[in-house]
Protein backbone atom coordinates (compact mmCIF):
# COMPACT_ATOMS: atom_id res chain seq x y z
CA UNK A 1 0.00 0.00 0.00
CA UNK A 2 1.39 3.59 -0.78
CA UNK A 3 1.50 4.51 2.86
CA UNK A 4 3.11 5.20 6.15
CA UNK A 5 2.35 3.43 9.06
CA UNK A 6 1.79 5.11 12.65
CA UNK A 7 4.81 3.72 15.04
CA UNK A 8 2.14 3.43 18.11
CA UNK A 9 -0.97 1.58 17.04
CA UNK A 10 -0.02 -1.39 14.72
CA UNK A 11 -1.32 -0.80 11.49
CA UNK A 12 -2.80 2.23 11.71
CA UNK A 13 -1.28 4.19 8.25
CA UNK A 14 -0.81 7.43 7.00
CA UNK A 15 -1.74 8.11 3.02
CA UNK A 16 1.51 9.57 1.17
CA UNK A 17 -0.75 9.81 -2.21
CA UNK A 18 -3.77 9.54 -3.82
CA UNK A 19 -4.27 6.27 -4.31
CA UNK A 20 -4.61 3.42 -1.60
CA UNK A 21 -4.86 -0.65 -2.78
CA UNK A 22 -5.68 -3.77 -1.03
CA UNK A 23 -7.28 -7.20 -1.43
CA UNK A 24 -10.28 -6.29 0.87
CA UNK A 25 -11.53 -2.63 1.69
CA UNK A 26 -13.93 -2.42 4.82
CA UNK A 27 -15.33 0.78 5.23
CA UNK A 28 -16.88 1.11 8.90
CA UNK A 29 -15.27 -0.09 12.07
CA UNK A 30 -17.97 -0.27 14.09
CA UNK A 31 -19.46 -3.56 15.11
CA UNK A 32 -19.96 -5.09 11.79
CA UNK A 33 -16.97 -4.30 9.91
CA UNK A 34 -14.41 -4.61 12.89
CA UNK A 35 -15.69 -7.82 13.81
CA UNK A 36 -15.75 -8.99 10.09
CA UNK A 37 -11.41 -7.41 10.42
CA UNK A 38 -10.91 -9.71 12.79
CA UNK A 39 -12.60 -12.98 11.08
CA UNK A 40 -10.05 -11.89 8.25
CA UNK A 41 -6.76 -10.85 10.31
CA UNK A 42 -5.46 -14.97 9.12
CA UNK A 43 -6.67 -15.24 5.89
CA UNK A 44 -3.78 -14.00 3.87
CA UNK A 45 -5.71 -11.28 1.93
CA UNK A 46 -4.39 -7.22 2.64
CA UNK A 47 -7.33 -5.89 4.71
CA UNK A 48 -7.27 -2.46 4.94
CA UNK A 49 -10.34 -1.05 7.30
CA UNK A 50 -11.75 2.59 6.19
CA UNK A 51 -12.97 4.88 8.96
CA UNK A 52 -14.34 8.58 9.10
CA UNK A 53 -14.02 9.10 12.46
CA UNK A 54 -10.57 8.78 14.33
CA UNK A 55 -9.98 6.77 18.02
CA UNK A 56 -12.48 8.25 20.84
CA UNK A 57 -10.01 9.32 22.93
CA UNK A 58 -9.59 8.18 26.97
CA UNK A 59 -10.15 11.30 29.03
CA UNK A 60 -12.08 12.33 32.07
CA UNK A 61 -14.91 13.80 30.37
CA UNK A 62 -15.52 9.53 28.90
CA UNK A 63 -17.35 9.34 32.52
CA UNK A 64 -18.76 13.36 33.10
CA UNK A 65 -22.47 12.91 32.79
CA UNK A 66 -22.73 16.60 31.95
CA UNK A 67 -19.95 16.31 29.04
CA UNK A 68 -21.54 13.05 27.70
CA UNK A 69 -25.38 13.93 28.09
CA UNK A 70 -25.65 17.63 28.24
CA UNK A 71 -22.84 18.87 25.62
CA UNK A 72 -23.35 15.73 23.86
CA UNK A 73 -18.99 15.66 23.45
CA UNK A 74 -19.00 12.35 21.57
CA UNK A 75 -21.86 12.98 19.19
CA UNK A 76 -20.15 13.81 16.12
CA UNK A 77 -22.74 12.78 13.64
CA UNK A 78 -23.78 15.42 10.92
CA UNK A 79 -27.55 16.36 11.10
CA UNK A 80 -30.09 14.20 9.66
CA UNK A 81 -33.55 15.42 8.56
CA UNK A 82 -36.92 13.95 9.21
CA UNK A 83 -38.44 13.10 5.93
CA UNK A 84 -42.00 13.59 7.35
CA UNK A 85 -41.65 16.84 8.92
CA UNK A 86 -38.45 18.39 7.42
CA UNK A 87 -36.80 18.69 10.88
CA UNK A 88 -33.10 18.79 11.05
CA UNK A 89 -32.43 15.94 14.10
CA UNK A 90 -28.95 14.76 15.17
CA UNK A 91 -28.85 11.36 15.07
CA UNK A 92 -27.93 9.10 18.47
CA UNK A 93 -24.86 8.31 16.14
CA UNK A 94 -21.42 8.21 16.77
CA UNK A 95 -18.27 8.00 14.30
CA UNK A 96 -15.54 6.48 16.06
CA UNK A 97 -12.95 3.70 15.95
CA UNK A 98 -15.64 1.10 17.29
CA UNK A 99 -18.43 3.11 15.88
CA UNK A 100 -21.38 3.30 18.24
CA UNK A 101 -20.28 0.54 20.71
CA UNK A 102 -17.75 2.81 21.78
CA UNK A 103 -21.07 3.88 23.65
CA UNK A 104 -23.05 1.27 23.67
CA UNK A 105 -24.52 -0.12 26.72
CA UNK A 106 -23.10 -3.82 25.65
CA UNK A 107 -25.91 -5.72 26.50
CA UNK A 108 -25.27 -8.91 23.99
CA UNK A 109 -28.57 -11.00 23.43
CA UNK A 110 -28.88 -13.62 20.48
CA UNK A 111 -31.85 -13.06 18.72
CA UNK A 112 -34.68 -16.00 19.36
CA UNK A 113 -34.96 -18.73 17.40
CA UNK A 114 -38.61 -17.44 16.26
CA UNK A 115 -36.75 -14.63 15.20
CA UNK A 116 -35.55 -16.19 12.21
CA UNK A 117 -38.87 -17.39 11.24
CA UNK A 118 -42.21 -15.41 9.40
CA UNK A 119 -43.61 -13.48 12.91
CA UNK A 120 -47.14 -12.51 12.67
CA UNK A 121 -47.19 -9.45 14.94
CA UNK A 122 -50.50 -7.58 15.38
CA UNK A 123 -49.80 -5.12 12.90
CA UNK A 124 -48.73 -7.01 10.30
CA UNK A 125 -45.54 -9.89 8.97
CA UNK A 126 -42.05 -9.30 10.56
CA UNK A 127 -40.47 -11.34 7.16
CA UNK A 128 -38.67 -14.57 7.81
CA UNK A 129 -34.81 -14.66 7.28
CA UNK A 130 -32.63 -16.27 4.86
CA UNK A 131 -31.04 -18.44 6.89
CA UNK A 132 -32.13 -20.58 10.09
CA UNK A 133 -31.20 -19.90 13.34
CA UNK A 134 -29.06 -22.88 13.15
CA UNK A 135 -26.91 -21.63 10.70
CA UNK A 136 -25.55 -18.33 13.01
CA UNK A 137 -25.37 -20.55 16.20
CA UNK A 138 -21.71 -21.41 16.08
CA UNK A 139 -20.97 -18.01 15.08
CA UNK A 140 -23.38 -16.75 17.79
CA UNK A 141 -20.87 -19.07 20.08
CA UNK A 142 -17.79 -17.50 18.77
CA UNK A 143 -18.83 -13.80 18.76
CA UNK A 144 -19.62 -14.27 22.92
CA UNK A 145 -16.19 -15.38 23.32
CA UNK A 146 -14.55 -12.72 21.00
CA UNK A 147 -16.75 -10.45 22.94
CA UNK A 148 -16.71 -11.62 26.81
CA UNK A 149 -20.09 -12.22 26.68
CA UNK A 150 -21.41 -12.74 30.70
CA UNK A 151 -24.45 -15.09 31.27
CA UNK A 152 -26.53 -17.56 32.30
CA UNK A 153 -28.13 -19.96 30.18
CA UNK A 154 -31.49 -21.81 30.99
CA UNK A 155 -33.31 -18.55 32.83
CA UNK A 156 -34.91 -17.12 29.67
CA UNK A 157 -37.95 -19.49 28.61
CA UNK A 158 -37.64 -17.53 25.42
CA UNK A 159 -33.66 -18.39 24.98
CA UNK A 160 -32.74 -20.22 21.96
CA UNK A 161 -30.67 -23.29 22.36
CA UNK A 162 -27.22 -22.90 22.27
CA UNK A 163 -23.71 -25.71 21.53
CA UNK A 164 -22.22 -24.17 25.09
CA UNK A 165 -22.67 -22.15 27.60
CA UNK A 166 -21.69 -18.44 27.84
CA UNK A 167 -17.96 -17.81 28.64
CA UNK A 168 -17.98 -16.02 31.45
CA UNK A 169 -20.58 -16.16 34.11
CA UNK A 170 -23.45 -13.50 34.70
CA UNK A 171 -22.97 -10.33 36.15
CA UNK A 172 -24.25 -10.30 39.72
CA UNK A 173 -27.34 -8.11 40.35
CA UNK A 174 -26.86 -5.24 42.78
CA UNK A 175 -29.45 -5.58 45.84
CA UNK A 176 -32.11 -3.48 44.49
CA UNK A 177 -32.16 -5.52 41.49
CA UNK A 178 -31.93 -8.70 42.72
CA UNK A 179 -34.80 -7.64 44.86
CA UNK A 180 -36.84 -6.83 42.28
CA UNK A 181 -35.73 -10.25 40.40
CA UNK A 182 -37.64 -11.97 43.66
CA UNK A 183 -40.42 -9.73 43.26
CA UNK A 184 -40.55 -10.64 40.00
CA UNK A 185 -40.40 -14.02 40.44
CA UNK A 186 -43.03 -13.96 43.01
CA UNK A 187 -45.65 -12.43 40.46
CA UNK A 188 -45.28 -15.30 38.32
CA UNK A 189 -42.87 -13.78 35.91
CA UNK A 190 -39.17 -15.13 34.83
CA UNK A 191 -36.17 -12.24 35.12
CA UNK A 192 -33.08 -13.47 33.66
CA UNK A 193 -29.54 -12.77 33.58
CA UNK A 194 -28.92 -10.25 30.93
CA UNK A 195 -25.85 -11.45 28.58
CA UNK A 196 -23.56 -8.59 29.21
CA UNK A 197 -19.98 -7.58 27.58
CA UNK A 198 -18.04 -6.15 30.18
CA UNK A 199 -14.84 -7.04 31.73
CA UNK A 200 -15.05 -8.78 34.85
CA UNK A 201 -12.95 -11.28 33.92
CA UNK A 202 -10.11 -12.19 36.95
CA UNK A 203 -7.87 -9.79 35.95
CA UNK A 204 -10.23 -7.87 34.06
CA UNK A 205 -10.32 -3.72 34.78
CA UNK A 206 -13.67 -3.25 34.51
CA UNK A 207 -15.20 -1.66 37.94
CA UNK A 208 -18.73 -2.03 37.65
CA UNK A 209 -19.41 2.21 37.21
CA UNK A 210 -22.77 4.19 36.99
CA UNK A 211 -21.42 5.62 34.06
CA UNK A 212 -21.59 2.99 31.06
CA UNK A 213 -24.64 2.68 29.05
CA UNK A 214 -24.18 5.76 26.60
CA UNK A 215 -20.89 6.48 27.80
CA UNK A 216 -17.22 5.70 26.72
CA UNK A 217 -15.31 3.37 28.93
CA UNK A 218 -12.40 5.48 30.41
CA UNK A 219 -10.89 2.15 30.88
CA UNK A 220 -11.22 0.32 27.76
CA UNK A 221 -12.86 -2.89 29.78
CA UNK A 222 -15.98 -2.28 27.64
CA UNK A 223 -16.62 -4.80 25.11
CA UNK A 224 -16.61 -2.59 22.19
CA UNK A 225 -15.68 -3.72 18.81
CA UNK A 226 -12.00 -1.54 18.82
CA UNK A 227 -11.26 -2.98 22.18
CA UNK A 228 -11.83 -6.55 21.56
CA UNK A 229 -11.76 -7.00 17.35
CA UNK A 230 -10.33 -4.16 15.72
CA UNK A 231 -7.08 -3.82 17.96
CA UNK A 232 -6.48 -7.55 18.05
CA UNK A 233 -7.12 -7.37 14.34
CA UNK A 234 -4.55 -4.50 13.39
CA UNK A 235 -2.52 -6.79 15.81
CA UNK A 236 -2.45 -9.60 13.66
CA UNK A 237 -0.05 -7.57 10.75
CA UNK A 238 -2.61 -8.22 8.39
CA UNK A 239 -4.76 -5.66 8.78
CA UNK A 240 -4.80 -1.96 8.54
CA UNK A 241 -6.52 0.83 9.13
CA UNK A 242 -7.09 4.19 7.65
CA UNK A 243 -9.17 6.37 10.24
CA UNK A 244 -10.69 10.13 9.42
CA UNK A 245 -11.41 8.90 5.79
CA UNK A 246 -14.77 9.00 4.86
CA UNK A 247 -15.94 6.86 1.55
CA UNK A 248 -18.21 9.67 -0.51
CA UNK A 249 -18.85 7.21 -3.69
CA UNK A 250 -18.36 3.49 -5.13
CA UNK A 251 -17.01 3.53 -8.70
CA UNK A 252 -17.92 0.91 -10.94
CA UNK A 253 -16.70 -0.99 -14.62
CA UNK A 254 -18.59 0.26 -17.39
CA UNK A 255 -20.86 -3.05 -17.11
CA UNK A 256 -21.70 -1.99 -13.43
CA UNK A 257 -20.79 -5.25 -11.89
CA UNK A 258 -17.91 -4.65 -10.18
CA UNK A 259 -16.40 -1.59 -7.76
CA UNK A 260 -13.10 -0.92 -9.10
CA UNK A 261 -12.93 2.27 -6.84
CA UNK A 262 -13.96 4.05 -3.57
CA UNK A 263 -13.56 7.57 -3.60
CA UNK A 264 -12.79 9.15 -0.35
CA UNK A 265 -12.16 11.67 1.47
CA UNK A 266 -9.00 11.64 4.36
CA UNK A 267 -8.71 14.78 6.06
CA UNK A 268 -9.86 17.05 2.92
CA UNK A 269 -7.95 15.62 0.45
CA UNK A 270 -9.03 13.53 -2.11
CA UNK A 271 -8.38 9.71 -2.12
CA UNK A 272 -8.41 6.77 -4.06
CA UNK A 273 -9.36 3.01 -2.74
CA UNK A 274 -8.38 0.21 -5.17
CA UNK A 275 -9.65 -3.57 -3.75
CA UNK A 276 -10.25 -6.45 -5.00
CA UNK A 277 -13.29 -6.59 -2.82
CA UNK A 278 -15.59 -4.12 -0.84
CA UNK A 279 -17.69 -4.65 2.04
CA UNK A 280 -19.81 -1.78 3.53
CA UNK A 281 -20.27 -1.59 7.00
CA UNK A 282 -21.34 2.06 8.19
CA UNK A 283 -24.02 1.48 9.89
CA UNK A 284 -27.98 0.92 8.04
CA UNK A 285 -28.25 4.13 7.56
CA UNK A 286 -24.63 5.52 6.21
CA UNK A 287 -24.64 1.92 3.79
CA UNK A 288 -28.02 2.89 2.17
CA UNK A 289 -26.83 6.74 2.01
CA UNK A 290 -23.40 5.35 0.63
CA UNK A 291 -25.14 2.89 -2.08
CA UNK A 292 -27.59 5.94 -3.13
CA UNK A 293 -24.73 8.43 -3.72
CA UNK A 294 -23.28 6.03 -5.77
CA UNK A 295 -25.75 6.09 -8.64
CA UNK A 296 -24.06 4.76 -12.02
CA UNK A 297 -26.43 5.34 -14.07
CA UNK A 298 -28.33 2.39 -14.48
CA UNK A 299 -30.14 2.17 -11.25
CA UNK A 300 -31.08 4.82 -8.52
CA UNK A 301 -28.05 3.93 -6.73
CA UNK A 302 -25.64 1.24 -6.79
CA UNK A 303 -26.61 -2.35 -5.90
CA UNK A 304 -30.50 -1.35 -6.41
CA UNK A 305 -31.78 -3.02 -9.22
CA UNK A 306 -34.76 -4.16 -6.86
CA UNK A 307 -35.03 -0.43 -5.32
CA UNK A 308 -34.97 -1.56 -2.26
CA UNK A 309 -31.95 0.03 -0.95
CA UNK A 310 -33.06 2.42 1.62
CA UNK A 311 -36.46 1.43 2.38
CA UNK A 312 -37.43 -1.13 5.34
CA UNK A 313 -35.62 1.24 7.86
CA UNK A 314 -36.29 -0.27 11.45
CA UNK A 315 -35.22 1.07 14.32
CA UNK A 316 -37.19 -0.86 17.31
CA UNK A 317 -40.42 0.80 18.75
CA UNK A 318 -38.49 1.65 22.23
CA UNK A 319 -39.74 3.22 25.71
CA UNK A 320 -37.47 4.51 28.83
CA UNK A 321 -39.71 3.66 31.55
CA UNK A 322 -38.80 5.02 35.29
CA UNK A 323 -40.28 3.06 38.76
CA UNK A 324 -39.88 5.35 41.77
CA UNK A 325 -40.69 4.33 45.02
CA UNK A 326 -40.37 7.46 47.17
CA UNK A 327 -39.84 5.56 50.15
CA UNK A 328 -36.62 3.81 49.21
CA UNK A 329 -33.18 5.93 47.70
CA UNK A 330 -31.65 3.78 45.37
CA UNK A 331 -28.06 2.63 46.11
CA UNK A 332 -27.84 0.76 42.48
CA UNK A 333 -25.22 1.81 40.72
CA UNK A 334 -24.48 -0.78 37.87
CA UNK A 335 -28.05 -1.32 37.21
CA UNK A 336 -28.06 -2.75 33.74
CA UNK A 337 -28.35 -7.04 34.22
CA UNK A 338 -31.80 -7.89 34.58
CA UNK A 339 -33.92 -9.10 31.11
CA UNK A 340 -37.63 -10.26 30.87
CA UNK A 341 -39.00 -12.07 27.98
CA UNK A 342 -42.23 -13.30 29.16
CA UNK A 343 -44.20 -11.63 26.87
CA UNK A 344 -41.54 -11.67 23.81
CA UNK A 345 -43.30 -14.34 22.11
CA UNK A 346 -46.87 -14.17 20.89
CA UNK A 347 -49.25 -13.24 23.68
CA UNK A 348 -53.03 -13.63 23.02
CA UNK A 349 -54.50 -10.91 21.11
CA UNK A 350 -51.80 -8.60 21.35
CA UNK A 351 -49.23 -10.84 19.55
CA UNK A 352 -45.53 -10.68 20.58
CA UNK A 353 -45.09 -7.43 22.65
CA UNK A 354 -41.12 -7.34 23.03
CA UNK A 355 -38.07 -7.32 25.54
CA UNK A 356 -38.01 -5.79 28.81
CA UNK A 357 -34.50 -5.07 30.28
CA UNK A 358 -32.95 -2.52 32.96
CA UNK A 359 -31.18 0.33 31.74
CA UNK A 360 -27.89 1.76 33.21
CA UNK A 361 -28.68 4.18 36.31
CA UNK A 362 -29.81 7.02 35.10
CA UNK A 363 -29.39 10.15 36.56
CA UNK A 364 -30.08 14.35 36.65
CA UNK A 365 -28.27 14.66 33.42
CA UNK A 366 -29.30 11.36 31.61
CA UNK A 367 -32.99 11.75 32.53
CA UNK A 368 -33.25 15.45 31.48
CA UNK A 369 -33.31 14.20 27.83
CA UNK A 370 -36.63 12.29 28.84
CA UNK A 371 -38.13 15.69 31.13
CA UNK A 372 -36.68 18.57 29.75
CA UNK A 373 -39.11 20.50 32.11
CA UNK A 374 -38.29 19.14 35.49
CA UNK A 375 -36.01 21.15 37.69
CA UNK A 376 -32.99 19.57 38.55
CA UNK A 377 -33.63 18.76 42.36
CA UNK A 378 -36.76 16.69 41.44
CA UNK A 379 -34.79 14.93 38.89
CA UNK A 380 -32.07 14.08 41.38
CA UNK A 381 -35.01 12.98 43.97
CA UNK A 382 -36.81 10.67 41.04
CA UNK A 383 -33.63 9.35 39.79
CA UNK A 384 -32.04 8.84 43.00
CA UNK A 385 -35.20 6.74 43.74
CA UNK A 386 -36.08 4.84 40.73
CA UNK A 387 -35.49 1.20 38.73
CA UNK A 388 -35.02 2.41 35.08
CA UNK A 389 -35.71 0.28 32.13
CA UNK A 390 -35.99 0.27 28.45
CA UNK A 391 -38.59 -1.92 26.70
CA UNK A 392 -38.34 -2.80 23.27
CA UNK A 393 -40.78 -3.88 20.86
CA UNK A 394 -40.47 -5.21 17.10
CA UNK A 395 -40.38 -2.44 14.21
CA UNK A 396 -41.83 -3.88 11.37
CA UNK A 397 -40.33 -3.85 7.59
CA UNK A 398 -42.41 -1.19 5.79
CA UNK A 399 -41.16 0.14 2.41
CA UNK A 400 -41.88 3.69 2.59
CA UNK A 401 -40.04 3.94 5.99
CA UNK A 402 -37.30 4.63 4.51
CA UNK A 403 -33.77 6.69 4.13
CA UNK A 404 -33.16 9.08 1.16
CA UNK A 405 -30.38 11.48 0.07
CA UNK A 406 -31.65 14.56 -1.08
CA UNK A 407 -30.05 16.73 -3.90
CA UNK A 408 -27.71 18.29 -1.20
CA UNK A 409 -26.18 15.17 0.09
CA UNK A 410 -28.01 15.23 3.20
CA UNK A 411 -29.85 12.27 4.67
CA UNK A 412 -34.29 12.20 5.00
CA UNK A 413 -35.50 9.53 7.41
CA UNK A 414 -38.77 8.61 6.85
CA UNK A 415 -40.08 6.52 9.70
CA UNK A 416 -43.25 6.07 10.23
CA UNK A 417 -43.50 3.62 13.89
CA UNK A 418 -45.21 0.39 12.77
CA UNK A 419 -46.75 -2.20 15.52
CA UNK A 420 -47.64 0.33 18.33
CA UNK A 421 -50.21 -1.00 19.83
CA UNK A 422 -48.59 -4.31 21.65
CA UNK A 423 -45.76 -1.33 22.62
CA UNK A 424 -48.10 -0.09 24.43
CA UNK A 425 -49.73 -2.94 25.86
CA UNK A 426 -46.27 -3.79 26.82
CA UNK A 427 -45.44 -0.35 28.73
CA UNK A 428 -48.65 -1.14 30.60
CA UNK A 429 -48.25 -4.12 31.40
CA UNK A 430 -44.22 -3.40 32.70
CA UNK A 431 -45.92 -0.34 34.68
CA UNK A 432 -48.45 -2.70 35.99
CA UNK A 433 -45.69 -5.00 37.24
CA UNK A 434 -43.57 -2.22 38.90
CA UNK A 435 -46.18 -1.00 40.60
CA UNK A 436 -46.75 -4.32 42.21
CA UNK A 437 -43.40 -4.79 42.80
CA UNK A 438 -43.27 -1.72 45.14
CA UNK A 439 -42.77 1.54 42.91
CA UNK A 440 -46.19 3.01 42.81
CA UNK A 441 -44.70 6.20 40.41
CA UNK A 442 -44.47 5.43 36.80
CA UNK A 443 -43.01 7.75 33.80
CA UNK A 444 -42.92 6.13 30.19
CA UNK A 445 -41.40 8.14 27.71
CA UNK A 446 -41.58 6.57 24.01
CA UNK A 447 -38.24 7.32 21.79
CA UNK A 448 -38.70 9.21 18.39
CA UNK A 449 -36.99 9.04 15.30
CA UNK A 450 -33.84 10.66 16.66
CA UNK A 451 -32.84 7.92 18.95
CA UNK A 452 -31.28 5.80 15.98
CA UNK A 453 -29.60 3.00 18.09
CA UNK A 454 -31.07 0.28 16.97
CA UNK A 455 -31.09 1.00 12.82
CA UNK A 456 -31.58 -1.90 10.45
CA UNK A 457 -33.19 -3.08 7.41
CA UNK A 458 -32.12 -0.61 4.79
CA UNK A 459 -30.68 -3.18 2.13
CA UNK A 460 -32.33 -6.14 3.31
CA UNK A 461 -30.94 -9.82 2.63
CA UNK A 462 -33.41 -12.94 0.46
CA UNK A 463 -32.90 -15.43 -1.83
CA UNK A 464 -35.08 -13.37 -4.63
CA UNK A 465 -32.93 -10.68 -6.25
CA UNK A 466 -36.43 -8.11 -6.82
CA UNK A 467 -36.90 -8.32 -3.71
CA UNK A 468 -33.86 -8.09 -1.59
CA UNK A 469 -30.39 -5.63 -1.96
CA UNK A 470 -27.79 -9.01 -1.06
CA UNK A 471 -27.90 -12.50 -1.23
CA UNK A 472 -28.19 -14.86 1.86
CA UNK A 473 -24.34 -14.61 2.31
CA UNK A 474 -24.88 -10.70 2.33
CA UNK A 475 -23.36 -9.95 -1.30
CA UNK A 476 -24.69 -7.52 -3.50
CA UNK A 477 -27.49 -9.71 -5.67
CA UNK A 478 -26.50 -6.79 -8.34
CA UNK A 479 -22.33 -7.13 -8.29
CA UNK A 480 -19.78 -9.28 -8.06
CA UNK A 481 -17.61 -8.29 -5.26
CA UNK A 482 -19.14 -6.30 -2.93
CA UNK A 483 -20.80 -7.47 0.42
CA UNK A 484 -22.34 -5.61 3.58
CA UNK A 485 -21.79 -6.68 7.25
CA UNK A 486 -23.50 -3.99 9.46
CA UNK A 487 -27.17 -4.45 9.58
CA UNK A 488 -28.30 -3.09 6.94
CA UNK A 489 -29.04 -7.01 5.56
CA UNK A 490 -31.68 -7.50 8.77
CA UNK A 491 -34.69 -8.55 7.07
CA UNK A 492 -36.72 -8.03 10.62
CA UNK A 493 -35.75 -6.35 13.82
CA UNK A 494 -36.92 -8.52 16.40
CA UNK A 495 -36.98 -7.15 19.42
CA UNK A 496 -33.58 -7.45 21.76
CA UNK A 497 -30.54 -5.49 21.43
CA UNK A 498 -28.84 -6.21 17.87
CA UNK A 499 -24.85 -5.87 18.44
CA UNK A 500 -24.28 -9.58 18.80
CA UNK A 501 -26.16 -10.86 15.60
CA UNK A 502 -24.01 -7.95 13.90
CA UNK A 503 -20.74 -9.47 14.47
CA UNK A 504 -22.02 -13.04 14.70
CA UNK A 505 -23.55 -12.28 11.03
CA UNK A 506 -19.82 -10.41 10.03
CA UNK A 507 -17.97 -13.95 10.72
CA UNK A 508 -20.63 -15.65 8.35
CA UNK A 509 -20.15 -13.17 5.92
CA UNK A 510 -16.06 -13.98 6.21
CA UNK A 511 -16.85 -17.90 6.13
CA UNK A 512 -20.31 -18.12 3.86
CA UNK A 513 -19.31 -15.33 1.52
CA UNK A 514 -15.99 -16.67 0.50
CA UNK A 515 -13.93 -13.62 1.75
CA UNK A 516 -11.28 -16.06 3.59
C1 LIG B 1 -26.24 4.73 23.28
C2 LIG B 1 -26.31 3.40 22.57
C3 LIG B 1 -26.49 2.25 23.33
C4 LIG B 1 -26.54 1.02 22.68
N1 LIG B 1 -26.63 -0.13 23.46
C5 LIG B 1 -26.60 -1.33 22.85
C6 LIG B 1 -26.58 -2.53 23.62
O1 LIG B 1 -26.58 -2.51 24.86
N2 LIG B 1 -26.54 -3.70 22.95
C7 LIG B 1 -26.51 -3.77 21.59
O2 LIG B 1 -26.48 -4.87 21.03
N3 LIG B 1 -26.54 -2.66 20.84
C8 LIG B 1 -26.57 -1.45 21.44
N4 LIG B 1 -26.53 -0.32 20.67
C9 LIG B 1 -26.54 -0.47 19.20
C10 LIG B 1 -25.19 -0.91 18.67
O3 LIG B 1 -24.17 -0.04 19.12
C11 LIG B 1 -25.27 -0.94 17.15
O4 LIG B 1 -26.30 -1.85 16.80
C12 LIG B 1 -23.99 -1.38 16.47
O5 LIG B 1 -22.89 -0.60 16.88
C13 LIG B 1 -24.19 -1.27 14.97
O6 LIG B 1 -23.06 -1.80 14.33
P1 LIG B 1 -22.75 -1.37 12.81
O7 LIG B 1 -21.50 -2.01 12.42
O8 LIG B 1 -23.98 -1.58 12.03
O9 LIG B 1 -22.59 0.23 12.88
P2 LIG B 1 -21.67 1.13 13.78
O10 LIG B 1 -21.20 0.41 14.98
O11 LIG B 1 -22.37 2.42 14.00
O12 LIG B 1 -20.39 1.39 12.87
C14 LIG B 1 -20.46 2.07 11.64
C15 LIG B 1 -19.10 2.72 11.40
O13 LIG B 1 -19.01 3.16 10.07
C16 LIG B 1 -18.40 4.44 10.03
N5 LIG B 1 -18.84 5.10 8.81
C17 LIG B 1 -20.09 5.54 8.51
N6 LIG B 1 -20.13 6.03 7.26
C18 LIG B 1 -18.88 5.92 6.76
C19 LIG B 1 -18.29 6.28 5.50
N7 LIG B 1 -19.03 6.82 4.53
N8 LIG B 1 -16.95 6.07 5.33
C20 LIG B 1 -16.21 5.51 6.32
N9 LIG B 1 -16.73 5.16 7.53
C21 LIG B 1 -18.04 5.34 7.73
C22 LIG B 1 -18.89 5.11 11.31
O14 LIG B 1 -18.04 6.17 11.69
C23 LIG B 1 -18.88 3.94 12.29
O15 LIG B 1 -17.65 3.81 12.96
C24 LIG B 1 -26.46 0.94 21.27
C25 LIG B 1 -26.27 2.10 20.52
C26 LIG B 1 -26.19 3.32 21.15
C27 LIG B 1 -25.98 4.57 20.33
S1 LIG C 1 -19.09 -0.53 33.94
FE1 LIG C 1 -17.08 -1.40 33.47
S2 LIG C 1 -17.05 -1.53 31.21
FE2 LIG C 1 -18.70 -0.12 31.76
S3 LIG C 1 -17.77 1.91 31.68
FE3 LIG C 1 -17.66 1.21 33.83
S4 LIG C 1 -15.64 0.22 33.97
FE4 LIG C 1 -16.11 0.43 31.79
Amino acid sequence: MNTGHDPDIPGLLRPSGPEVDCDIAVIGAGMGGATLAYALRDSGARVLVVERGDFLPREAANWSPHAVFTEKRYRNAEHWYDAGTGRRFQPGVHYYVGGNTKVFGATLPRFREADFGPVRHAEGLSRAWPFPYAELEPYYAEAERIYRVHGTAGQDPTEPWRSGGFPYPAVPHEPAVAALADALRAQGLAPFDLPTGIDLRPDGACVRCATCDGFPCLLGAKSDADVCALRPALASGNVSLLTRTTVTGLRTDPPGRRVTVAAARHDGTELRIRADRYVLACGAVNTAALLLRSRNGRHEGLANSSGQVGRNYMVHNSTFLVAVDPRHPSRTVFQKTLGLNDWYLANGAHGPLGNVQTLGKLGPATARGLHPRLPTPLLEFLTGHSVDLYLTSEDLPAPDNRVTVDPSGAIRVGWRPVNLAPHRELVRRTARMMRRAGYPLISARRMGIDVTSHQCGTAVAGADPATSVVDPTCKAHDLNNLWIADSSWFPSSAAVNPGLTIAANALRVAEKGGLR
